[in-house]
C-alpha cells in the first residue's frame, strides 16, 4: 500500500518547490506589456535582484533556464579563441566548460575529484604561469549542484589578486543563489548568473546575468556581440520589450515579483540561517545513520558543503531504490546521483541528492528525513540509530 497521497514534496536541487504566494501571484489574466504594472513592476526587479546578488552593478534578466545565461554570461566575454580557465568540482563546472568551447572559446577545464573542494594553490600555480595574460576569465560554480561543494569565491578573488592576474572571474550561483551566502561585490565577483526554478522559487524559464564595470568593458571591446544574448540593451533598455530581448515573460514577472516579497520580507541573514540550520539538520541525521550502515554525506568538511543541496551515497543499487520507495510510498522525491558513476556503479545509482533550496522549512526536513528513514527500514538498508533526533536538536538549536 502507498502513504503517498497528499501534497507531494519535490525534493531535487531544481525545480524547487514553488510558494502559493508565487502561484497565486501568477494565477491571472495577461497583462498589457507595453504600458502600466508590467512595466513599472520589473523595474522593481532589477532593482531587487541586485539586492538579493549583493551588487550595486548591472544586471540582464533572460528568458532562459541555467544553460541558456550559461551561453549569455559567455556571449559577452569571449570572442572566438579566447581563453577561459575552468576548475571544477563537478557536473555543472564540465558543463559550462562544454557551453565555452562549443561558442568557440578555447577552454582549459581544471577538473578536481568531485568528493573534494577545489586546491586553490594549483589554481595560483596555473595563473602564475599564464605569464602574458592569456586567460580572459575564471568561471567557477559557487555550488556544484552535482557534488553539492561549496567553493568560496572570495578565496579565489585572493588568488587572482595575489597573482595580479587581471582574467575577470565569473560564477554560477545557478544552485546558491538565496540558498548560500553570497555577495557579489563583497566577494570580488565579476559576474555572476542565476536562474529562476532553485533559491529563487520561481517556475523555470527565467535567468540573470549579474555583471560589474570591468565586465561591461570586456564586453564593450568584442567585435561582435550576439544580438539576441547582448547583455547592454537588457539592463540599459531605451524600450521596455528590450529588458526581454522581445515579449515579456510576463507570469514569470508576477512570480518573480511576488518571490522577491518573500525574500526581503524574511531578510536575506535570516534566509541564509534558515538554509543553514535545516541543511545542519539533514547533515546530522546523515551522520547518525552512518554510524551503522552504508549512508554517508559526500563532502567531509561542513565548510565545503553547500546549504541547498546535499550529496550522499547508500550503495547500489540501493541509491536508486530508496529514492523509488520515498516517491511511490511516501510522495517525497529526491534527486538522482549526477556525475558520480564509477565502473562498479556505471549509471551512479549508489548516489543521490537531497533538494533543500528555497521554500522550505524545518516540518519539510523532518518530515523528508522521517520518510528516509522509514524507507530504509523498509527496504531493509542497515543504518545507525538517532538520525531523526539528532536532526531535531540541530533544528531546536537552531529556530
Ligand atoms: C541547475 C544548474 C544549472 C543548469 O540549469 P538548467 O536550468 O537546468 O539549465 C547550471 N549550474 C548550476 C550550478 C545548477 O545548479
Amino acid at each position: 500500500m502507498s502513504l503517498s497521497n497528499g501534497r507531494s514534496y519535490l525534493a531535487i536541487p531544481g525545480p524547487s518547490v514553488m510558494p502559493d504566494r508565487v502561484l497565486r501571484a501568477m494565477h491571472r489574466a495577461a497583462p498589457n506589456i507595453y504600458a502600466g504594472e508590467l512595466v513599472a513592476i520589473t523595474e522593481t526587479i532589477v532593482r531587487d535582484l541586485k539586492v538579493v546578488a549583493g551588487t550595486q552593478h548591472n544586471a540582464a534578466i533572460y528568458i532562459a533556464n541555467g544553460h541558456g545565461v550559461w551561453e549569455a554570461a559567455l556571449r559577452n566575454l569571449l570572442g572566438a579563441g579566447d581563453k577561459v580557465l575552468v576548475p571544477s568540482v563537478g557536473r555543472f563546472g564540465e558543463g559550462w566548460a562544454e557551453m565555452a568551447k562549443s561558442i568557440g572559446a578555447e577552454v582549459e577545464l581544471m577538473p578536481f575529484p568531485h568528493l573534494e573542494p577545489m586546491d586553490m594553490a594549483q589554481i595560483k600555480t596555473r595563473l602564475e604561469a599564464d605569464k602574458d595574460h592569456q586567460i580572459k576569465a575564471v568561471l567557477i560554480t559557487h555550488v556544484d549542484t552535482s557534488s553539492s561543494i561549496k567553493t568560496n569565491p572570495r578565496a579565489l578573488r585572493d588568488v587572482l589578486d595575489t597573482c595580479d592576474h587581471p582574467a575577470l572571474l565569473g560564477v554560477d550561483c545557478i544552485a546558491s543563489l538565496g540558498c548560500d551566502r553570497f555577495e557579489m561585490d563583497a566577494m570580488g565577483v565579476d559576474l555572476m548568473i542565476a536562474a529562476s526554478q532553485k533559491g529563487m522559487m520561481v517556475p523555470p524559464g527565467v535567468g540573470f546575468v549579474f555583471f560589474n564595470d570591468r565586465a561591461a568593458a570586456v564586453r564593450d571591446r568584442l567585435t561582435y556581440v550576439s544580438g539576441y544574448w547582448d547583455w547592454k540593451p537588457r539592463a540599459y533598455p531605451e524600450a521596455f520589450y528590450q529588458y526581454f530581448g522581445g515579449t515579456a515573460p510576463t507570469h514569470h514577472l508576477y512570480g518573480l515579483r511576488e518571490a522577491l516579497d518573500m525574500l526581503l520580507e524574511e531578510g536575506m541573514e535570516a534566509v541564509w540561517h534558515r538554509h543553514e540550520v535545516l541543511a545542519r539538520a539533514i547533515w546530522a541525521a546523515v551522520d547518525a545513520w552512518a554510524e551503522a550502515g552504508p549512508m554517508a554525506l559526500n563532502i567531509k568538511d561542513p565548510a565545503h558543503r553547500s546549504c541547498a543541496v546535499t550529496a550522499a551515497h547508500v550503495g547500489a543499487p540501493a541509491g536508486a531504490e530508496l529514492r523509488a520507495w520515498l516517491e511511490e510510498k511516501a510522495g517525497v522525491t529526491l534527486g538522482i546521483g549526477l556525475g558520480m558513476s564509477t565502473e562498479e556503479d556505471p549509471k551512479g545509482e549508489g548516489f543521490f541528492r537531497f533538494g533543500h533550496m528555497g521554500h522550505l522549512n524545518a516540518h519539510m526536513v523532518l518530515g523528508m528525513l522521517g520518510t528516509v528513514e522509514a524507507g530504509m527500514i523498509a527496504l531493509g538498508i542497515p543504518h545507525g540509530a538517532g538520525g531523526l533526533s539528532a536532526a531535531a536538536r540541530v533544528v531546536a538549536e537552531g529556530a
